[in-house]
């Protein structure tokens, strides 16, 4: 595995591998990797000739009061399980290199932002569309692998990808998960022990509502109460939001029907998660 830190060495080697006529498989990260991560790389490993990791913490998409400065790092353990997923590329630039003069232009997310994420982090999905547009174009790859926990990503960078005509095809991966439920995150290792133990509790209240759902319930608003009730009573999270909507549209919806998703952000004292599951 070759670890490279600009651009321009990034872009080089991505011309000799295709003039070889070898395919590129590219997985975006912001590193302290996990098994969520590995799964991704290791279905881009199966599907590709090449594959190129990305480790880039980037400043545009937080906010102000986020945590962009406690954000975990280990870049020397990641080096080691990249090596052992057999990543060909970690490509892992300075803030510097990617923006050295602060951004000039910036991508601007019109559509599916105005919820979820997009509503209560402003500006985030900016940030995310601008950096995955520099890594597009500095990686060039047949495909690019996201995973589902970032649902709202996943429908924004699709929107991405054919309004700016990328010849790429996104890949959307399942969540991975720790053995009581709660999804694999970098951000988890900043839970308390407290919080670890009920953080558990956001893929209970999915669950819930699924089996809900099952038994005849339809009405958004009372499997939205139902998953709250759930959170505040068994957890010291503070929810940030609990939304049904279709998927990958992500509109609201009247009663359940056709493609939908149950998405959930809760706070505990610093850390924000997020989890869904989208039913079809
Ligand atoms: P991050 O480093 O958190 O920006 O995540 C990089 C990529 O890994 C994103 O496409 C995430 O959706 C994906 N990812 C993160 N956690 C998980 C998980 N538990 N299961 C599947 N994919 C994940």
């Amino acid at each position: 595995m070759r670890v490279i830190t600009t651009i321009k060495e990034m872009q080089n080697e991505v011309l000799k591998h295709k003039r070889l006529g070898q395919s590129i498989g590219f997985v975006p990260t912001m590193g302290f990797l996990h098994e969520g991560h590995l799964t991704l790389i290791s279905k881009a490993r199966k599907e590709n000739d090449i594959v190129v990791l990305s480790i880039f913490v980037n400043p545009l998409q937080f906010g102000p009061k986020e945590d962009f400065s406690t954000y975990p790092r280990d870049f020397d353990r990641d080096c080691a399980l990249a090596e052992g997923e057999k990543v060909d590329y970690l490509f892992y630039p300075s803030v510097d290199e990617m923006y050295p003069q602060g951004p000039s232009v910036k991508v601007v997310v019109q559509e599916r932002t105005d919820v979820l994420c997009g509503k209560s982090r402003p500006g985030h999905f900016d940030g995310v569309a601008t950096v995955i547009t520099k890594l597009f174009h500095i990686i060039s790859p047949e495909k690019a692998y996201f995973g589902k926990k970032d649902a709202q990503q996943v429908a924004v960078i699709e929107g991405l990808i054919t309004d700016f005509n990328f010849p790429i095809q996104l890949i959307p991966v399942d969540i991975v998960r720790e053995e009581d439920g709660l999804a694999k995150s970098s951000r988890n290792v900043n839970l308390s022990p407290e919080e670890r133990k009920q953080a558990p509790v956001i893929y209970r209240s999915l669950e819930n509502a699924k089996r809900a759902i099952n038994d005849g319930e339809n009405n958004p608003v009372v499997l939205t109460s139902l998953i709250k009730e759930m959170i505040t009573g068994e957890s010291n999270g503070q929810i940030d939001y609990v939304e049904i909507l279709s998927y990958p549209q992500l509109r609201p919806l009247e009663k359940i029907d056709g493609s939908f998703i149950i998405a959930i952000a809760v706070k505990f004292s610093k850390v924000r998660l997020i989890d869904n599951i989208i039913i079809q």
